[in-house]
């Protein structure tokens, strides 16, 4: 079924995965308002269709929720660093109000919420014009063209690659007791965007120079996982390393570049 999450939907489920929301900072700041409309409209839709039903519900939450962190590696009890009328507050403030709805369906209806801080994750079949910086790389990279690195390049994030995270949620979502506090999901292996380029380079057999454009406005400075909590209370841990997960990613983006 197609069906726009800002609009209330009256179907009989029993477990619901919100993951609706463009992810990409390119995508989700093209419409601003309907990004927020997505993250809050949406999430009040979906959690009266699981109070309804008693369906369990996940809500794939974000990193973005700490912003530009003071606190290195982010843990869940961190509160954040978000401007709030910034250009990535869309996201950011969209999410950490759709969180706040959550928790208050579970703690006022008794809701069976799950909430996952997803960090960056990347792999096959992300879109090339997706805008993240893994995609850009590849298929610059791939193409033998400049690869853009934005700002100096000493920013870091850390990178999951998606069969992890998935099964990340996975684990969350089957979790027999509900989890009434959010659980961040990511690799916590930090690299620096000018190591990122230069791994891909290497990885891709490829000719790319480096070229550095504007950093965007908020931009954060560093960003790392602390998965102790999906550690102790999924038994999850990432699985695949930085090296793989890039070899697979570029593999991918050959082909569909050789048969687009
Ligand atoms: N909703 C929905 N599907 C359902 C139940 C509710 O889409 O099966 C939507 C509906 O638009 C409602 C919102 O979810 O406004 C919040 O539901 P809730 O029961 O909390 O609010 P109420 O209906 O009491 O305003
Ligand atoms: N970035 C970059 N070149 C690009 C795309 C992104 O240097 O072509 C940087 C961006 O400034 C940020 C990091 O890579 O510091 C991750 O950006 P992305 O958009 O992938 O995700 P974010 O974590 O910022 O939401």
């Amino acid at each position: 079924m197609r069906h726009d999450v800002t609009f209330p939907l009256y179907v009989e489920v029993d477990e619901i995965y919100n993951l609706a929301c463009p992810a990409s900072p390119v995508h989700y700041q093209f419409d601003p308002v309907q990004t927020i409309k997505t993250c809050v409209h949406g999430a009040i839709n979906v959690l009266g269709l699981a109070k309804r039903t008693k369906a369990r519900i996940l809500q794939a939450s974000t990193s973005e929720v700490y912003g530009d962190p003071a606190v290195h590696p982010q843990t869940e009890g961190y509160w954040g660093n978000v401007n709030p009328i910034g250009l990535r507050s869309c996201y950011d403030e969209g999410k950490r109000c759709a969180e706040s709805l959550f928790f208050r369906y579970h703690r006022q209806y008794g809701v069976d919420i799950r909430v996952a801080r997803i960090f960056n994750t990347y792999g096959p079949r992300m879109l090339p014009n997706d805008g993240r910086v893994v995609s850009n790389f590849i298929v610059q990279a791939i193409r033998d063209e400049p690869i853009t690195i934005y700002g100096d390049g000493l920013q870091t994030r850390s990178f999951c690659y998606v069969d992890d995270l998935v099964s990340g949620l996975i684990a969350l979502m089957s979790m027999d007791t509900p989890a009434p506090e959010p659980v961040n999901l990511g690799n916590p292996e930090e690299r620096g965007m000018v190591d990122l380029a230069k791994l891909i380079i290497e990885l891709a057999g490829s000719r790319s120079q480096l070229v550095y454009e504007r950093i965007p406005a908020d931009d954060p400075r560093q960003r790392k996982p602390d998965v102790a909590r999906a550690r102790q209370l999924i038994k999850w841990n990432p699985k695949v390393g930085i090296m793989d997960g890039l070899k697979k990613t570029i593999d991918y983006f050959k082909l569909i570049e050789i048969n687009p």
